[in-house]
């Protein structure tokens, strides 16, 4: 196929593919989805080896939200029935951080639900990044606290924080059916505001809020403006008791063609499944390996994800291998680039690997596995989704929705 050889040959450039082709990748039929995964394993192969990053979400505050994303469970008026807790101290946060390194994962994402943090919350996570790392040598931490004001991102920076994560989550055409209390400019800033203080970047997307093709190459277009080091892609988990609820328009086929359109656009960043891979990609996941170089190990912010040994597992029995601390994540021409700018702990510096999530991976500002979901103004199938998605692939599987009853916040252990 012209086009998946074209945009191999791009993406081994680290060309920008046009819009038109990365809208093809959307369009493909399932006959041609093997050909397109096989496509996108060839420059993630280039970049990333077969090398899998997993990160590690802790929720250090949940729900309780004064915001109005429509995707999120822990926005202001969810009847979604998540864990509600403020602030976990540094030494709470510290032991569920542990417990998510000792399972394998080589960044730390702290979320907290919220607009943006006040000087005492950036304070206050600084102490707890601190303690994070004084007892996991290594570790690469990132934040996700919401919108930033300005001094914040080098106050965390100067606390120890490798990343900042805050997703743009949508294209900006319809950021405002989707949240009415900040806009997507406000996004825009904070990114940059992480960028200019030396953090590595992570923005990403939540895919199946009933966008458009052309919303979706929007916004991953945008992230490849704002050159993030990390692209979260979430799968809307539609939620009961968010605006959300019934928007279930992703079939495990239709995840796959998104992922590989990421990776064509932002070929060398690190393309991450958040948020939804389990509900999603179901039996696929395995597949998706073959594009994305990165997931998060166990839980989300508020909803559970599989049994963190099932992660090992898949890994390795796809044939992949699970990043090791003193791998450096992003390729060696980025990661240069962020020590140049000041940024890059140790695992950012040296050459050749991948690197960060967050985030975003971070749950509680653009994941759409509890922290951040759909809009609101979507109704259901995107107009213009390909005519060949099966009737099954808007089947609500609320059955594989389970909320999040363990790790921070409860007595029960951890998922890792
Ligand atoms: S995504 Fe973040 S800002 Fe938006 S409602 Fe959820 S926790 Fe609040």
């Amino acid at each position: 196929m012209d086009l998946l050889n074209t945009l191999v040959e791009k993406g081994l450039r680290r060309e920008t593919p046009t819009r038109e082709e990365a809208l093809a990748v959307l369009a493909t039929s399932d006959d041609e989805l093997l050909d397109v995964v096989a496509a996108a394993g060839k420059v993630r192969r280039q970049w990333f080896g077969r090398r899998v990053k997993l990160n590690y979400l802790v929720n250090l505050k949940s729900g309780l939200c004064p915001e109005d994303c429509s995707y999120c469970s822990q926005r202001l008026g969810s009847k979604a029935d998540i864990l509600k807790y403020t602030w976990l101290k540094p030494d709470e946060a510290s032991q569920a951080a542990a417990a998510g390194i000792a399972g394998g994962a080589k960044r730390v994402c702290l979320v907290a639900s919220g607009r943006g943090p006040t000087d005492r919350d950036v304070e206050r996570v600084g102490r707890t990044i601190e303690a994070i790392k004084e007892q996991n040598e290594g570790v690469e931490v990132c934040a996700c606290l919401g919108l930033l004001s300005d001094g914040q991102a080098e106050r965390l920076k100067t606390a120890g924080a490798d990343a900042y994560n805050h997703n743009l989550n949508t294209s900006e055409g319809t950021y405002g059916e989707i949240t009415t209390t900040h806009t997507y400019a406000d996004r825009v800033d904070t990114v940059q505001k992480a960028h200019a203080a030396g953090l590595s970047a992570c923005s990403g997307l939540i895919a199946g809020m009933g966008e458009t093709d052309e919303d979706l190459v929007d916004v991953v277009f945008a992230l490849r403006e704002l050159d993030s080091d990390s692209v979260p892609v979430n799968f809307l988990i539609p939620f009961e008791g968010t605006p959300l609820a019934k928007e279930w328009n992703l079939s495990p086929q239709r995840c796959l063609r998104i992922l590989a359109m990421v990776r064509f656009v932002c070929p060398d960043v690190e393309v991450r499944i958040a948020g939804g891979r389990e509900v999603h990609l179901r039996s696929m996941q395995p597949l998706a390996l073959n594009i994305a170089n990165s997931i998060f190990l166990g839980d989300y912010l508020t909803s559970e994800g599989q049994a963190g040994k099932a992660d090992l597992d898949m890994i390795a029995d796809a044939g992949f291998e699970v990043e090791g601390a003193g791998t450096t994540t992003l390729p060696a021409h980025r990661a240069d680039a962020l020590a140049a700018a000041g940024g890059g702990s140790g695992s950012h510096a040296s050459a050749g690997g991948c690197g960060s999530e967050a985030s975003a991976g971070c749950g509680g500002h653009g994941e759409a596995a509890g922290g951040c979901g759909p809009c609101g103004g979507h109704a259901a199938a995107p107009a213009d989704a390909p005519a060949e998605v099966p009737a099954a692939a808007s089947e609500a599987r609320t059955d594989l929705v389970a909320v999040r009853r363990r790790g921070a916040g409860t007595d029960l252990a951890p998922n890792t």
